[in-house]
């Protein structure tokens, strides 16, 4: 009977198909391929492949633009501190980690033996999600699409059939990732770990997820969240002596650094600092990256500053703050003075004590939300975004190998593409077979970034939820802020004209 039924439908399928070819003989004479002819195609888009030559390497030192930008109409340089100007060696993750880990066994009271959990390098990236009530780590793209071999419980990846059992859908509605505003900010299930001081917090919760799971612990994945996040945050001021001590252990050098502010102080910019990171540490770590007149450069000194507060908050008063007393005086603040260094406070003090407002205002941070979403929403400045991760993923975009296989991969999709509709047994079979060497393909890819979680830029060929925040709030973007010094003070970015769905397929380029 089942055999019958088998037989009637394909009986039926190859009517239709004929059906449709008598009507349309010139239809068939094009489309009725035999599987060898399929291999044919195959093969002549192979050798278009091969024949074809590889896009030149991306600048490793590249500013990239996603919205125009004129340089020339900018007067004023904000700067974030940390991630921005100083950039950090791996040893922070380790000691971040490391610091987090004991609190967490000491203050918290975990189980002794996560002490001997090691912290490992490059485990997670920037910008994945955490599920704070399914205790998931996952990264998302930019329609909210879970990318699928990217969910990990713990140390341990998450079969695809699960996560579609778990979720229902690959696609995660809107109010469960961001929360619904109108009800309470605080209603979304999941939270993005989207700076770079995250990252080693986001191993230290897998590695004790997975702890817990392989002990067969019960445990809360919002009350772990809440603890991991409390244990490394509770550590920085630990982190801040030690790395303030030790300096050059800690901070990559950056011999351009001074070159860099002195040539802005000379084309007549005022220059600015806000950062959330406290006086002493600050200062350890411009001396050793600009010299000891470090403060010579810049108009306004803010630490403390709490960001996203400073940001948002309507009214909080500018401190300033005693060095030698290392406190804050009770004097009120009417102007600022070079030299004098502030903290708290608002942007708004900030513009109306200086009159920098809007365009003129150019603002760099490594935080695409608390850095740069507020000062471009709300008040207009322009942004630069710096992203330390672009410097692995360019190498990685200019290995030969991946040139190869992200051209091919575009090549068989559309050869893909091209066949899809011929609806035969063939076609069909050969699409099997194309998909399966898609799917490699784009695994290989994937991992060339990072074995768990890929690109931070990229979910196969969309972009993540991380970038498509940083587009949106960042006007230029570039691995370290030095790399400015390769472009005049006057130079405009214009960004690449993209090509939307509907339009050409060629760049004209
Ligand atoms: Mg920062």
């Amino acid at each position: 009977m089942y055999v019958m039924n088998l037989k009637r439908i394909s009986n039926l399928f190859l009517q239709n198909i004929r059906s449709r070819f008598d009507k349309s003989p010139r239809f068939l004479s094009t489309t009725v391929l035999s599987t060898n002819k399929y291999d044919e195609l195959y093969k002549e888009r192979y050798a278009t492949f091969q024949s074809k030559k590889l896009p030149k390497n991306v600048n490793m030192h590249g500013v990239f633009a996603a919205n125009e930008l004129d340089l020339d109409e900018v007067n004023v340089y904000g700067f974030d501190y940390d991630y921005t100007i100083a950039c950090y060696k791996k040893n922070l993750n380790y000691l971040l980690y490391n610091l987090g880990r004991d609190s967490l066994v000491e203050r918290f009271k975990y189980p002794k033996e996560i002490k001997d959990l090691e912290y490992v390098p490059n485990y997670t990236i920037r910008g994945l999600h955490y599920d704070i009530e399914k205790g998931l780590l996952l990264k998302l793209d930019s329609f909210l699409q879970i990318q699928l071999g990217t969910v990990y419980r713990g140390l341990t990846p998450v079969p695809d059939e699960e996560v579609l059992r778990i979720y229902r859908n690959r696609i995660i509605p809107v109010k469960y990732v961001e929360g619904d505003k109108q009800i309470h900010s605080n209603s979304r299930k999941m939270v993005q770990l989207a700076d770079l001081f995250s990252v080693p917090e986001m191993y230290l919760l897998s590695t004790v997820t997975e702890f817990f799971n392989r002990n067969h612990i019960d445990y809360h994945p919002e009350i772990l969240f809440r603890d991991v996040q409390n244990a490394i945050g509770s550590s920085h001021p630990v982190m801040h002596r030690i790395v303030g001590d030790h300096v050059r252990e800690y901070i990559k050098e950056n011999s351009n650094m001074r070159r860099f502010f002195e040539r802005l102080v000379s084309a007549n910019k005022k220059l600015f600092l806000v950062t959330n990171s406290p006086f002493h540490f600050v200062n350890k770590g411009m001396t050793y990256l600009c010299g000891d007149d470090w403060r010579e450069f810049f108009d306004v000194i803010i630490v403390q500053a709490r960001k996203p507060k400073f940001f948002t908050e309507q009214s909080r008063p500018l401190r300033i703050y005693d060095e030698k007393l290392n406190s804050h005086t009770w004097d009120r603040v009417t102007k600022l003075e070079k030299g004098v260094i502030y903290y708290e406070g608002t942007v708004k003090t900030l513009q109306n004590l200086t009159g920098w407002y809007g365009h003129k205002v150019l603002y760099f941070g490594d935080h695409p939300y608390s850095d740069l979403a507020d000062v471009t929403l709300e008040h207009g400045w322009r942004t630069g975004a710096i992203i330390n991760e672009l410097t692995h993923e360019i190498e990685t975009l200019n290995n030969e190998e991946f040139k190869k296989n992200a051209n091919w991969l575009q090549m068989l999709t559309s050869l893909m593409e091209d066949i899809q509709d011929h609806e035969t047994f063939e076609s069909e079979e050969a699409l099997q077979k194309w998909s399966k060497e898609r799917d490699e393909i784009r695994m290989k890819m994937k991992k060339i970034f990072n074995s768990q979680f890929g690109s931070v830029f990229r979910t196969y060929h969309n972009p993540t939820y991380f970038s498509r925040r940083l587009f949106r709030f960042a006007d230029i973007y570039t691995s370290q802020i030095t790399n400015l010094l390769h472009y005049s003070v006057k130079h405009t970015f214009y960004p690449r004209r993209g090509v939307m769905p509907h339009e050409y397929l060629s760049y004209f380029m």
